[in-house]
């Protein structure tokens, strides 16, 4: 399926996560779940249960931060399981430090700028065994 604005995936009824833990929904909006370290403090996307700075095994989920600045993006026109091309990707850098690879929805009138404020949200990106996937991407606000 495609994620491009003019071209959104058929999508059926029964509504899957991608992973569970990743998201979660609030209030506010789609948070992702990060895993915080609680002996050097680093903060790391997605969880392992384990600290890939320090090996510590102490280590607390968090919720992170719903918006950051895009880093750097691209075009893919290489076809994936899962995305028709071309579509868009990029890493999107949270004040918690840390670069989140993702895919990226267009917004007419708002071109990928390096730098420009980026919003998560946790969308229906495709279908697959007769189930619509939910998985999360950013979108310049
Ligand atoms: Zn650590």
């Amino acid at each position: 399926m495609t994620i491009n604005k003019d071209e959104e995936p058929q999508l059926t009824n029964e509504i899957v996560p991608l992973r569970e833990g990743l998201f979660r929904e609030t209030p506010q909006g789609a948070v992702l779940l990060g895993m915080r370290c609680r002996a050097c403090g680093q903060v790391h996307f997605p969880s392992t249960g384990l600290c890939l700075n320090c090996l510590a095994e102490d280590v607390e989920e968090c919720e992170l931060s719903r918006e950051g600045e895009l880093f750097c993006e691209t075009t893919v026109h290489m076809k994936t399981s899962h995305f028709n091309p071309p579509y868009r990707v990029g890493y999107v850098k949270l004040p918690e430090g840390l670069k989140i690879f993702a895919p990226l929805r267009a917004v007419e009138g708002k071109p990928f700028t390096v730098g420009m404020k980026m919003r998560v949200e946790v969308a229906p990106l495709w279908s697959e065994d007769g189930r619509d996937v939910t998985a999360y991407r950013f979108y310049p606000c």
